[in-house]
C-alpha cells in the first residue's frame, strides 16, 4: 500500500512524493486494518508539531487506494500550511480541504499501474470517475431533504417519509425498489450528516466540482495545475473560498457553464475506458500470468454514505 501510493507521487510531483516518504519516516501512517482497530479513515493534523496523520482500515480493496489518495490530499494541505503561525489560517474550510482530497484522487488515479495490471487500472478507474458521477444526485438528496426538514419544524414521520421518497423520486434515477420499499423509504438513516450537521453535506459537492476542474486543468497543463494546487493549498484558511478556489486555478461557480465542461469531461474519459478497458479487463479475469496484484478489485461501488473523511 505505501510503496504504491509513494509511486503515484513519485510520478506526480516531487514535492508531493517528499511529503509522502517524510510521514513514512516519521511514521504518521497507520493504514492496515487489525482486530480491535476503530473504524473509518481520516487525516489528522498533529497541532503542536504540524504535522498530518493519516488514519485508516485497509484490507486490500480499490476503495482502500482511493481512501488513501484522498487522506494523502489533506495531509500535503496541512504539510503545505506548516509555516504558516496564524494557527486559523493553518486550516481551510471543509469546502476547500476537500478539494484538496478530492483531486488527489482524479490526479493519483491517473497512475495506479503501480497497483494493478492495466486492464484492472482502467477498470479501477472506471469505477472511481462512476462515484464521482453518482455521488451528485446523493449529495443533491441528502441537501434538499436537510432543507426540507429545518424549513418544515413540527412535520409527522409520515410527512418526512414522504418529503424522502419524493426527493428520491426525483434524484434516485431509475431504480426499481419493488420489494425493498422499506429501505428505501429509510434510506436517509446512513447518512450521518443528517443527524450531526445541519445543512452540511452539500461541501463535498462544491469540492467535488473544484477537484474535477484542477483535473481537468491538469489535463491541459500538468506541472501548472499541479503548482497552482500547491499554492492554493499553502494559503490554508488566510482567504475567503472564491480566492483559495481561484489560487488553485478553478472558478467558484456552479452555474452551467463551470459544470458543463466538466461533465462532458467525465463523459469522455467514461467513453475511452469503456471502449478501451471493457472487454479487455472482463477478458482478463481468472487468466494466470498476469501481474499479481495485492488489491481486490471488487464489485462494489465507492460507497457515498462512506465512513472516511
Ligand atoms: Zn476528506
Amino acid at each position: 500500500m505505501v510503496s504504491g501510493t509513494q509511486q503515484i507521487f513519485d510520478k506526480l510531483d516531487r514535492d508531493l512524493a517528499e511529503g509522502f516518504r517524510m510521514m513514512q519516516r516519521l511514521r504518521l501512517l497507520d493504514l492496515d486494518n487489525r482486530k480491535g482497530k476503530a473504524p473509518g479513515g481520516y487525516q489528522s493534523t498533529l497541532a503542536e508539531s504540524r504535522l498530518p496523520f493519516i488514519f485508516m482500515n485497509a484490507v486490500g480493496q480499490q476503495r482502500d487506494v482511493e481512501t488513501m489518495l484522498h487522506e494523502a490530499g489533506h495531509a500535503f494541505h496541512a504539510l503545505a500550511t506548516r509555516a504558516e503561525d496564524i494557527y486559523a489560517y493553518r486550516h481551510a474550510p471543509i469546502e476547500f480541504c476537500e478539494v484538496a482530497s478530492m483531486s488527489m484522487e482524479l490526479l493519483g488515479n491517473e497512475f495506479i499501474e503501480t497497483f494493478y495490471a492495466a486492464p484492472e487500472a482502467k477498470r479501477a478507474r472506471r469505477e472511481h470517475l462512476e462515484g464521482v458521477v453518482e455521488v451528485f444526485p446523493w449529495i443533491a438528496t441528502v441537501d434538499a431533504f436537510q432543507h426540507w426538514i429545518y424549513s418544515h419544524p413540527g412535520h409527522t414521520r409520515q410527512q418526512r417519509r414522504d418529503a424522502w421518497l419524493n426527493l428520491m423520486k426525483r434524484f434516485g434515477g431509475d431504480v426499481d425498489w419493488t420489494g425493498y420499499e422499506e429501505a428505501l423509504a429509510n434510506m436517509w438513516h446512513r447518512q450521518l450528516h443528517i443527524f450531526l450537521h445541519p445543512f452540511y453535506y452539500v461541501e463535498y459537492g462544491i469540492a467535488q466540482l473544484g477537484a474535477l476542474q484542477v483535473w481537468a486543468n491538469s489535463k491541459k497543463e500538468k506541472t501548472k495545475a499541479l503548482r497552482d494546487y500547491q499554492n492554493a493549498l499553502a494559503l490554508g484558511g488566510s482567504r475567503p473560498l472564491p480566492e483559495l478556489f481561484s489560487a488553485a486555478g478553478c472558478k467558484f461557480d456552479f452555474s452551467t457553464a463551470t459544470v458543463k465542461p466538466l461533465v462532458k469531461l467525465l463523459q469522455t474519459e467514461l467513453q475511452k475506458l469503456l471502449i478501451l478497458g471493457f472487454e479487455k479487463v472482463f477478458g482478463s479475469f481468472g487468466k494466470p500470468g498476469g501481474k499479481p496484484s495485492p488489491f481486490r478489485l471488487d464489485s462494489v461501488k465507492r460507497n457515498p454514505f462512506s465512513s472516511t473523511r
